[in-house]
């Protein structure tokens, strides 16, 4: 889409301002609004203004000027604004006109290239399974007690969620109890629904909506495949209509993902395959789950590489609390056909040449799409270069229950790194990967492993509820 068909969206919405949007470090999305009369062909050239140095991980105060350069591509109506609002996806450009090396999507656009130079295929694609919880709003709901988050599943009695003592536990969701219950016991069917109709609105393709495992309202929106950085812009239009839906009705969406202590936590599986032009890659029939060697060596990449990988997929302290057993989150990096305690699943269930993927169960949506993806795919890559065999390392198949094996059995298998630190200290190890043909700077990763180990910091220092129950009365 060129800049005039923008122009031309201008006047056949009625638009009234434009909103130009980036993404920062963190996967959060910024915007700068100009009234629709004050963007013209110039506007995709010269780009908007701002002040980098105010956005955690960009610049330094002493070099602050950025410019976004809108991608008109990524041109949708504003499903929520009360005047007519446009927005566009921009990369972040310095004020001499190059990319900006820690921008996010520039990043997602330099592994697209470097797929395409390496001669494996020509094209990944990636569709996320980004769960989240829609909790009541504290702002509206000035009964909800703050203890509930830290409600324990074994001890019922702690949990102030519900309001009778005894038997009446009315359309109340269980702990782990929320997979796919019909009215009245799911109560968010009709938010869901309104989420679903506004991307569908804006140009997603949505596939299904679902309530999750988890109690008090925790639930997946799919929506279908496309490339890498067409992906990540999905996803920021899929966080965005959530977040601003569950607003409308009073509620607050939250994709942390272990919110809840005791009860499943979001993931973000990703599935990823790739294709040369019109032709799978990742199928062999016949082979184990209907593997080819590229697509087994892509695993023997994301294995290998998962515990530098995971300081970018699960980038949150947070993170590694849903990384537990017990709770359909993987701990184990091994990969197998259906075992969800697996890091690496391939699906089998009426899954076609065509349909045959990867699912990468480990990151979560606290990860920066563009650059989860981007690792993904530089992980995967080396693997299929280096022909790594995942079966040759030890890390499968694996088709038991990894969470019922003995203590001797489980010491065979490696796990994922227990901490936010623990995945900083194997990226700063092992980045060549991510660093190969220019695709992240060592820059880059160093100024990302700052900031995270500072977040790191941040919360370690600070005392924890569960201390007082353990340590006050010493
Ligand atoms: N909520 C689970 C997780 O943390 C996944 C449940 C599922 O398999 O969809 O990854
Ligand atoms: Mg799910
Ligand atoms: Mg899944």
């Amino acid at each position: 889409m060129s800049a005039q068909k923008v122009l031309n969206l201008i006047q056949e919405h009625n638009i009234e301002f434009v909103d130009f949007r980036f993404v920062d470090l963190a996967g959060r999305a910024h915007h700068i609004t100009l009234p629709a009369t004050e963007v013209d062909a110039d506007t995709f050239v010269n780009g908007v203004a701002f002040d980098g140095s105010s956005i955690v991980g960009f610049r330094g105060i002493e070099e602050s000027d950025m410019v976004m350069m809108p991608d008109a591509e990524t041109a949708y109506v504003d499903p929520f604004t009360a005047h007519a609002t446009l927005i566009v996806m921009s990369n972040i450009h310095t004020p001499d006109g190059d990319r900006y090396e820690r921008d996010p999507r520039s990043i997602a656009h330099k592994a697209e290239e470097y797929l395409q130079k390496s001669g494996v295929g020509t094209d990944a694609f990636f569709a996320p399974e980004s769960e989240f919880f829609i909790f009541d709003d504290v702002r509206y709901e000035s009964t909800m007690n703050s203890s509930s988050f830290f409600v324990d599943s074994e001890e019922a009695s702690w949990n102030t969620n519900r309001k009778e003592e005894g038997g009446n536990l009315g359309f109340k969701i269980r702990t782990k109890g929320g997979y796919v219950p019909v009215a009245p016991v799911d109560a968010q069917q009709d938010i869901r629904s309104e989420m679903v109709r506004l991307m569908q609105e804006t140009g997603l393709r949505v596939e299904r909506h679902h309530h999750e495992v988890a109690t008090a309202g925790q639930a997946e929106i799919n929506f279908r495949f496309d490339t890498l950085t067409k992906t990540a812009d999905n996803l920021m239009k899929y966080k965005y209509i959530i977040h601003n839906v569950a607003r409308q009705y009073g509620k607050v969406a939250t994709f942390m993902p272990k919110p809840l202590f005791g009860d499943n936590g979001s993931g973000m599986h990703v599935h990823t395959s790739i294709f040369n032009g019109d032709t799978p890659l990742f199928y062999e029939k016949g082979a184990y789950a209907n593997l080819s060697q590229m697509a087994l060596n892509f695993i023997g990449g994301i294995l290998y590489h998962a515990p530098a990988l995971i300081a970018i997929t699960n980038p949150s302290t947070n993170s590694f609390k849903r990384l537990v057993p017990g709770y359909e989150a993987p701990v184990n990096l091994v990969y197998s056909k259906g075992n969800r305690s697996a890091a690496v699943r391939i699906p089998v269930a009426a899954v076609t040449p065509k349909g045959c993927r990867v699912e990468f169960r480990t990151p979560d949506s606290t990860a920066n799409p563009y650059l989860a993806f981007a690792a993904m795919l530089m992980a995967g890559l080396d693997g299929i270069k280096r022909k790594l065999d995942p079966e040759a390392l030890g890390y499968g198949p694996f088709d038991k229950n990894i969470y019922e094996l003995s203590d001797d059995e489980k010491k065979e298998i490696r796990s994922v790194p227990g901490t936010l630190d623990e995945a900083l200290d194997a990226l700063e190890a092992d980045s060549d990967f991510l660093t190969e043909g220019g695709v992240f700077t060592k820059e880059f990763i160093d100024n990302y492993v700052g900031v995270k180990r500072a977040e790191a910091k941040a919360v370690a220092i600070r005392i924890h509820p569960h201390e007082y129950g353990l340590y006050f009365d010493c």
